[in-house]
């Protein structure tokens, strides 16, 4: 995020918020909120629309105890919200400990990556907030209120938009820590998906394709194994694709330094399960980003739905990537009860020639069951969003209960969940 003037990290949002807490102690949260009309709490700022604006202040968590107490033989832990999930995971593999996955960028906090549904890749893997089985949360009237999965509306919480109040700290289920090795393979036709796209993506524990939409290719797949898993990919050519022979970025042009170590070399699994690495720039670095959640079984109809623009998309596209998310049971999570595929767009940062090929893709998918990544760029009806999630009345239901005059709502809230 840009602390002076006060945008998104991607300098496309300006907050409107009149200015931003960091509050030392919960106590001074719950003080802040209590005596706010209208309050919302901003995460890294890694979203890429207005999500974490508010009409009134800002909060962040980020200067609350940046605890992380484990529970070993329960296999959890508590950590702070304000956490990045590159601080977390060190925090944790210290100690023996491990999540089972993470995003393509370990900048994020933690509060802020469950508030969107922030997932990595894996037919087993879930979004990261099906990990949460627990959450502290300051509510509108200054308390502190603790939620677990033994609640009837517990899996309203982990993906909250920021809707329902400051999270400040999650209990997160954990693993053995563990280890991971990557590697990158280089042009592997499209066509070969339409027969093995299930193949393919379960060639490892989490695997990501990445096109540029120039050609009817993969310009690179990137297949991350747990050690010890038996490869189903090897140095030899795979389904026609080659092994790279060096360090790779996803993006053309971008520096491979910036990449976590490929080749097979095997790490620690929060060294290899995101793609960039904590003290780099990820990604482009100047970019919009825009993602589409599907059923898993529309994966290939909706690849060739974008193959039939491609001719628009290439020209004001970074790189696309596409995965694979386990379902969840979480209301306003985009993989709420169906095993995904994931399109996204690293598109060029220039907000008017991306939105007409935004709503252009959106077209192409709409008829597959297409719902938007919650923080990144989209176009999508409210209308239409609303009618995919099949838990949003209970959701504003939930809102309505515990937050009757609206403290925590924004623009975003109310264009996309209703007034
Ligand atoms: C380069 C890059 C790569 C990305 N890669 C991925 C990826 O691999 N997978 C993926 O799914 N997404 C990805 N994203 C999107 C990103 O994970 C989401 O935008 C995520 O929400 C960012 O977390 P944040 O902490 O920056 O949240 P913010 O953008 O700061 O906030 C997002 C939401 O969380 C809420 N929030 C934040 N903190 C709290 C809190 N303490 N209590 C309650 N609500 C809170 C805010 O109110 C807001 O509604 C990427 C983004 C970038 C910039």
């Amino acid at each position: 995020m840009d602390a002076g003037s006060r945008k998104n990290w991607a300098g496309n949002v300006t907050f409107r918020a009149a200015d931003l807490s960091r509050p030392a102690t919960v106590g001074q949260l719950q003080a802040l909120v209590a005596g706010a009309d209208r309050i919302r709490a901003l995460g890294s700022g890694h979203s890429f629309n207005d999500i974490a604006d508010s009409p009134g202040p800002q909060v962040s968590v980020e200067a609350l105890p940046p605890e992380v107490e484990i529970d070993s033989a329960a296999s959890v832990a508590r950590v702070a919200a304000g956490l990045t999930y590159a601080e977390l995971a060190v925090r944790l593999d210290e100690k023996g400990f491990a999540l089972r996955n993470l995003a393509s960028l370990p900048h994020i906090s933690m509060a802020g990556a469950c508030a969107t549904a922030t997932h990595g890749s894996g037919l087993a893997n879930p979004g990261l907030a099906a990990a949460v089985t627990g959450l502290e949360l300051v509510v509108a009237d200054g308390d502190l209120v603790a939620v677990g999965r033994e609640h009837d509306c517990f899996d309203a919480v982990p993906v909250n938009l920021g809707a329902l109040g400051v999270v400040t700290s999650a209990t997160l289920e954990v693993v053995p820590s563990y280890e991971v090795s990557q590697r990158v393979y280089e042009d592997l036709p499209l066509q070969v998906l339409d027969g093995h796209f299930a193949d393919v993506m379960a060639a490892g524990y989490s695997v990501s394709l990445f096109t540029d939409w120039r050609a009817p290719r993969l310009n690179q797949v990137w297949i991350k194994q747990l050690a010890g898993e038996t490869s189903k990919v090897t140095e030899a050519p795979w389904f026609t694709a080659t092994p790279a022979r060096g360090q790779r970025h996803p993006v053309p042009g971008g520096s491979p330094d910036a990449c976590t170590q490929q080749l097979g070399v095997p790490g620690r699994w929060y060294d290899r399960l995101p793609h960039f690495r904590p003290g780099f720039r990820p990604s482009g670095g100047a970019e919009l980003q825009s993602e589409y959640l599907l059923p898993i079984e529309c994966a290939v109809p909706a690849l060739h739905a974008v193959a039939e623009i491609a001719d628009r998309v290439a020209p004001v596209l970074q790189i696309c990537e596409v995965r694979v998310i386990a379902a969840d049971r979480l209301w306003l999570s985009p993989c709420y009860l169906r095993d995904s595929v994931g399109l996204h767009f690293t598109w060029v940062l220039n907000l008017d020639e991306v939105l007409p090929v935004v709503t252009l893709v959106e077209q192409q998918l709409a008829p597959l069951g297409a719902r938007p990544h919650w923080g990144k760029v989209f176009t999508t009806s409210p209308q239409a969003l609303r009618e995919s999630y099949p838990r949003l009345k209970d959701f504003l239901g939930l809102m309505a209960r515990h937050d009757p005059a609206g403290k925590f709502r924004n623009a975003f809230t109310d264009r996309y969940l209703g007034r």
